[in-house]
């Protein structure tokens, strides 16, 4: 027998609450409570243990991790970084609600990549008086519905009703959905959320990738956000806009005076170009990441700030006068070498940490590169500043322990984890074909 579904999905009703974290390989982990025992476990949280941050994507655990059998913490959950997960026939609804990682004293976990973003703000905000505003635009690929053409309507309609329940749910989430699109790739789609302060744009990201896999879950079909289906696929991209405001809450990506990017904005994304090899260790960091990162594929396929270039590592975007004149409100940078692998706490600190460095050295403006990067020959590339990003994943890791700077942006057992949970991967890879090796993240990602 068949038992209908209530409006929340099943006869249980909504009565669990999954107290997670989001680790170094971007999967949200923890355990479930009772949802009317939340308020008993947002003052004392759940146990938890420090080699869960050392795991790898595919159910390992890194070899070596400075964790061990050994240590007890606890995660803290945070009220406000929380969604519904929403029930659907014979399936409850489940909250969820992310969290800190703490001691059992209650302070931070330092290698908590949560507390590190947090940090990084605090850091920024401390010696600068600057905050970050960021959105996350997200692509990832359904699988198990028929692909029809790139931005079609068709498109759009062949993935219904899972795009109107994403975004409704994204909606009833608070999080300000503002484009849902059928993209360039087969059977690819885009979400993307609307502008909040870093904390509340790293906790929407992370939350939207559960929602929308759930929901995909639910109707047969998986949400794939791996940043490659196969090597020659169109790549998932994780884009991350940017801006910078002041302690006043004003705009200073752009000089009010110019229009052009600020003296802050231009050294924040100055230190980005300075430590773009150690950052894309961060926020591309699989084994098959740097595949998505060439030129052609309107990822990022060097290390420069482009305008309107989608092939920049950072890119100044238009802003739309049409409709709207709040030119200052809504200019921004975008960031475009990340993908779904990456944690987006840790991508933002890790793009705040650099910016930091560029405003803390006072860095030249980076040259803004005009035109198609195939058009610029070698000694323009020279002169502009232009590099290339790493070529692989051991390149982007030897680029991140070269950078002593980017070595110090986080807590030592964190930056040895994440290393080595990524050459654990990459060795258990390594008799693989680069299909086998998408199709193993593409899998679980
Ligand atoms: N799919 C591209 C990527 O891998 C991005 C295309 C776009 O500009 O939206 O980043
Ligand atoms: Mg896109």
């Amino acid at each position: 027998m068949t038992v209908r579904a209530s409006p929340e999905g099943s006869p249980v009703a909504a009565s669990l609450t999954f107290i997670g974290t989001c680790d170094l390989v971007a999967i949200t982990r923890g355990r479930a409570i009772r949802s009317d025992e939340l308020a008993d476990h947002l003052r004392r949280g759940v146990g938890w243990v420090p080699a869960d941050l050392a795991q790898t994507t595919f159910g390992s655990l890194a070899v070596p991790n400075p964790f061990g059998s050994l240590g007890d913490i606890r995660l803290l959950p945070v009220e406000s970084a929380e969604c519904r997960l929403p029930g659907v026939d014979g399936r409850p609804s489940t909250q969820l609600v992310l969290a800190d990682i703490v001691h059992p004293d209650g302070r931070p976990w330092e290698c908590c990549p949560r507390h590190a973003l947090a940090e990084a703000v605090r850091d920024l905000d401390d010696r600068f008086g600057l905050r970050v505003v960021a959105a996350f635009e997200q692509e990832f690929t359904l699988r198990g519905l028929t692909p029809d053409a790139p931005f079609s309507i068709e498109a759009h309609r062949v993935a219904e009703p899972f795009g109107s329940e994403l975004v409704e749910t994204l909606h009833a989430s608070g999080f300000e959905p503002e484009t849902w699109l059928p993209e360039y790739g087969a059977g690819q789609y885009e979400i993307t959320i609307g502008p909040a302060d870093a904390m509340t744009a790293a906790d929407r990201a992370i939350l939207t990738r559960a929602i929308a896999r759930d929901l995909a879950a639910s109707h047969g079909m998986r949400a794939v956000f791996a940043p490659l289906v196969r090597p020659d696929a169109v790549g998932n991209g994780v884009h991350v806009h940017l801006s910078v405001w002041d302690r006043a809450g004003r705009p200073v990506t752009l000089d009010p005076e110019t229009s052009e990017p600020s003296t802050p904005a231009q050294r924040f994304v100055a230190g980005i170009l300075a430590h773009a090899g150690a950052l894309v260790a961060w926020t591309a960091p699989s084994v098959v990441s740097s595949i998505r990162l060439a030129p052609g594929r309107w990822s990022s396929a060097a290390a420069f700030f482009g305008h309107m270039n989608r092939e920049a590592l950072v890119r100044l975007c238009p802003v739309t006068t049409l409709g709207d004149a709040r030119t200052l409100e809504m200019a921004n940078l975008e960031y475009r070498a990340c993908d779904a692998t990456a944690n987006p706490w840790l991508v933002l600190a890790a793009l705040i940490r650099a910016g930091i460095d560029g405003l803390q050295r006072e860095l030249p403006a980076p040259a803004l590169v005009e035109g198609d990067l195939d058009a610029i020959g070698p000694a323009d590339r020279d002169r502009l500043g232009i590099v290339d990003l790493p070529r692989d994943l051991e390149a982007a890791q030897a680029a991140l322990e070269e950078d002593a700077a980017a070595r110090s942006w986080f807590a030592a057992q964190l930056l040895a984890t994440h290393l080595s949970i990524r050459r654990t991967e990459s060795r258990e890879l390594t008799a693989m074909t680069p299909e086998e090796r998408c199709r193993r993240y593409a899998d679980v990602i």
